[in-house]
């Protein structure tokens, strides 16, 4: 089966100067991806005509399919209209359809529509109009040559609603595609080339449409398989008994055999063993309880935190005593079980865990640099653990770390305690 290959473009002057990241062609060659799209490429441009007309046309020379997004909306730099017009050599039309819903949007918010907006319902006429049910700028799909085209807005939420419910669709409509499977484990604790070693003899014995991807991130590693291939059946088969495999070959290191994050991997074992979590975080300000609070349905299992940032919060709301503090300093193995417990009990949850440590990039000493942290773990039942760790990065990624090794920890202990 032939590879059916896609460029994603970009336009915006504000990508090019990064005052935007762009996050729109991250999105458009996952969705693409997952129906066994090929992205060839994907570029950022100027507002800028003549970029536009080269890029569509070396676009066009090695892609079947072309989505653009950006420069459609109603101000002077958003020229991708008019460049498109010359490119599929039509002209600008009014479109009932996308008119309607401009002055509908317009009305609801008690506005009056000016002639600036109303362009936005201007359309190249050549083009089929992909109704915006989340905003004023049409989508627009063309067909030349044996190639189509999908032109959007920059939007982010208004190019995902186009994507999922018109482009997709039609692209899946236009072109017959290869079965895509995919089955992803997250691992923790162990680095991508440690995994790599174990997985040799694995990788080498895969059959040639199945592909092995690492995606390391924080001290945690994706793997992924994909799988493509003419007849879905075959190759759901096929992914399945590899993966089971793959899950066997990492077991120690696996946390969750599906495409999850460690909050949402700690979070459904709380669940599943019915249990509750405080968190009290110094050095993390709260990082951990936004992390298990980002998950859904963490009111089931997450009580609260105390930010215990500064050593009066530690000694009069977790009773961290003084002589510890004065002893042992802040960041120590007595200070963080101490909060541990303490945050168990003023909670009244069956687990917590503490954090305390010198995120840097000031504030080390000779016995404690920069990056050291102390991480407990606590439970009702009165048992509690502590371990101290070393990250040498800059302020977001140690702290992004500790959080990672304090869910990690976590997780452990409450394996360990579970049928205690
Ligand atoms: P508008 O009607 O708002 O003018 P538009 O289609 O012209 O829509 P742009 O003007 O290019 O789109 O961008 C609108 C918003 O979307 C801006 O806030 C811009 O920063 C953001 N945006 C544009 N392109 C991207 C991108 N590739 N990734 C993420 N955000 C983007």
């Amino acid at each position: 089966m032939n590879e059916v290959n896609a460029s994603i473009i970009t336009i915006g002057d504000e990508l090019l100067i990064g005052q935007t990241i762009d996050t729109n062609s991250a999105f458009i060659a996952q969705e693409l991806n997952k129906i066994g799209v090929w992205v060839r490429r994907r570029v950022a441009i100027a507002d800028d005509r003549q970029a536009i007309l080269d890029t569509l046309a070396a676009e066009a020379a090695q892609s079947q399919i072309i989505i653009i997004t950006g420069g459609l909306g109603p101000t002077a730099d958003d020229i991708t209209k008019p460049t498109l017009c010359d490119y599929f050599h039509t002209r600008l039309v009014v479109d009932d359809g996308a008119l309607q819903n401009v002055t509908t949007i317009f009305q609801r918010l008690g506005r009056s529509l000016t002639e600036r907006n109303a362009k936005q319902a201007e359309v190249p006429e050549s083009c089929i109009v992909l109704p915006n049910r989340r905003g004023t700028a049409p989508g627009m799909w063309f067909e030349k040559d044996s190639i189509v085209y999908a032109s959007l807005p920059g939007v982010p939420h208004e190019m995902k609603g186009l994507i999922i419910d018109s482009v997709i669709p039609k692209i899946k409509e236009t072109f017959t595609l290869p079965a895509v499977v995919h089955r992803t484990l997250l691992t923790a604790g162990q680095g991508e080339s440690g995994i790599a070693d174990r997985l040799v003899d694995f990788e080498a014995a895969l059959p040639p449409f199945i592909k092995l991807a690492y995606l390391p991130a924080f001290g945690m590693v994706r793997l992924r398989l994909t799988g493509r291939g003419s007849d879905e059946n075959i190759i759901t088969k096929k992914v399945e008994e590899c993966f089971t495999t793959l899950k066997t070959l990492v077991e120690e290191w696996m946390v969750a055999d599906e495409d999850s994050t460690l909050p949402e991997a700690v979070s459904q074992l709380f669940k599943t063993e019915q249990k509750t979590l405080a968190t009290a975080e110094s050095c993390t300000g709260g990082y951990i309880a936004h992390l298990i609070t980002s998950v859904p349905g963490s009111s089931a299992i997450y009580k609260g935190s105390i930010v215990s940032y500064a050593n009066e919060v530690k000694k009069t709301v977790l009773d961290v005593k003084e002589e510890t503090l004065s002893e042992y300093g802040a960041v120590s193995e007595q200070t963080v079980l101490q909060m541990a417990t303490a945050a168990c009990t003023l909670l009244q949850t069956d687990y917590a865990v503490a954090t305390s440590g010198i995120m840097g990039p000031d504030g080390g000493t000779a016995e404690k640099p920069v990056g050291t942290v102390w991480i407990a773990v606590a439970n009702w039942a009165g048992s509690a653990r502590a371990q101290k760790f070393h990250f040498r990065f800059d302020r977001m990624r140690n702290t992004e770390l500790t959080a990672n090794a304090a869910l990690m920890l976590l997780r452990n202990f409450v394996l360990e305690n579970r049928n205690a």
